[in-house]
């Protein structure tokens, strides 16, 4: 056996919080990463600028067969804990940009990766980079973790495996299928995968429609049986995108359809019969501009007949009006693919892991988090939070 208590295969969000944490707690881990760097996610996160938390986070915010099992997690590490982690060994302050989205105030991603290198390097634990792990083998005692290491292979022995290596998004940034093959390797359930906070695509008849107003972002209800997101939609040369379209993609199976409410803060019906009341002389599109861009107007004249009065209009093109601006459904021909995707749905299932440790209940001493698991976070610092609470309490247990 090596001197190591554990290997962590992955330096992203979750692998680096598991061997800081288990520094800090007096053990010594080695943390294989296969770039050149460590954290090159969260260097890129957030346009640059790290959302590293939300101040909203509840295990509603979650997509999982089980957000439930959350709930054992997010009891032993709170955003609150993540604030104070960032601020005792980063020297960093958090502030709230939009809906409890947190960022670093310096808007600098690197300082989160920063307060993790010299964590790592103060509590000595051992870092290699340019490493791909390629196997991982049960031995009677631990486990053998086979590993290319500059072109050359070598083999390594730990007591505990901790599987921090991802989801399939963005295969650049060093993402790839490692867990979920180490888990099918050991006959641990995987929940099928799909891309997820992704922007959609639209083609066929409508795909010139949307390419018309390519570059335009409305601020809209966007919601399925499920559920339902208020915040900005775009539109696309390709379809759409934007954080409201990114949040739904989660929700969104091909085949199904959404729909879009362009207008959520007023009600058409009740504008419509305003301006009959004061004579209705203006027309639908002077109406609608008073709402929207002229590009979006100009595009909305495919379904809208602009020209009518609004003191003509009959009952079936006012329901009309209301329909396509209160109602617009939207299916979506796909997705834009793992990358262009935040995070990957589906992974290791939580019904093969104790809560308490993310343990396998199969394979003792091999465990799973952050993205590698059926644990998929809204848009706004959620994901970066599963993965710091991951890491965390992986860590007490090594
Ligand atoms: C563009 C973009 C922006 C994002 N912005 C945000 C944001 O602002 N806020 C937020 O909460 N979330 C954000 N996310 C999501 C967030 O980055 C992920 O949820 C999070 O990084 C997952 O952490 P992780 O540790 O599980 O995986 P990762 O951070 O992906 O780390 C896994 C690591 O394992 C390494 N690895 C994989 N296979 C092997 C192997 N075989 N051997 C050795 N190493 C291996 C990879 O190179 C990688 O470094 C963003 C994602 C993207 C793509």
């Amino acid at each position: 056996m090596n001197n190591y208590d554990a290997v962590i295969i992955g330096a992203g969000a979750c692998g680096l919080m598991c061997a800081a944490q288990a520094g800090l707690l007096g053990k010594k881990t080695l943390l294989i990463e296969r770039n050149e760097k460590p954290g090159a996610k969260i260097l890129i996160s957030g346009g640059g600028r790290c959302n590293y938390t939300n101040i909203h986070t509840s295990v509603d915010n979650f997509v999982s067969e089980n957000s439930k099992f959350l709930n054992a997690v997010f009891s032993q590490w709170t955003v609150d804990d993540t604030l104070n982690f960032f601020e005792q060994y980063g020297g960093i302050t958090g502030q709230e940009k939009t809906l409890g989205q947190l960022f670093p105030v310096s808007n600098k991603a690197k300082d989160i990766v920063a307060t993790f290198s010299s964590l790592l390097y103060d509590t000595g634990q051992d870092l290699w980079l340019n490493t791909e792990v390629k196997q991982v083998h049960k031995l009677a005692e631990g486990f053998e973790i086979v590993v290319d290491r500059g072109g050359s292979s070598q083999t390594i022995v730990a007591k505990k495996v901790v599987m921090a290596s991802g989801g399939l998004p963005v295969a650049k940034l060093g993402a790839s299928d490692f867990a979920l093959r180490v888990a099918k390797q050991f006959d641990i359930h995987v929940v099928p995968t799909a891309a997820a906070l992704v922007p959609l695509t639209i083609t066929g008849k409508d795909a010139d429609w949307y390419a018309s107003l390519a570059g335009n972002s409305v601020f809209a209800r966007v919601y399925n049986d499920k559920i339902a997101f208020e915040e900005n939609i775009l539109f696309t040369h390709w379809g759409l995108s934007g954080p409201a379209i990114l949040q739904i993609s989660s929700y969104w199976k091909a085949g199904e359809q959404f729909t879009i409410d362009l207008l959520p803060k007023f009600k058409l019906e009740d504008v419509i019969k305003q301006e009959r009341n004061e004579g209705g002389k203006r027309t639908v599109g002077q109406l609608l501009n008073d709402y929207f861009t002229r590009k979006m107007v100009e595009a909305l004249g495919k379904y809208l007949p602009l020209d009518i009065k609004i003191a003509s209009l009959s009952k079936v093109d006012a329901k009309l009006i209301v329909d396509v601006v209160h109602r617009f459904k939207v299916k979506p021909a796909g997705d834009k693919g793992y990358d262009k995707a935040e995070v990957m749905r589906g992974g290791v299932s939580t019904e093969e892991l104790h809560a308490k440790n993310l343990e396998s209940k199969k394979i003792s001493g091999l465990y799973f988090g952050g993205e590698a698991v059926d644990i998929t976070g809204w848009l706004g610092g959620y994901n970066f939070q599963w993965a710091w609470a991951a890491g965390f309490v992986i860590a007490q247990d090594l």
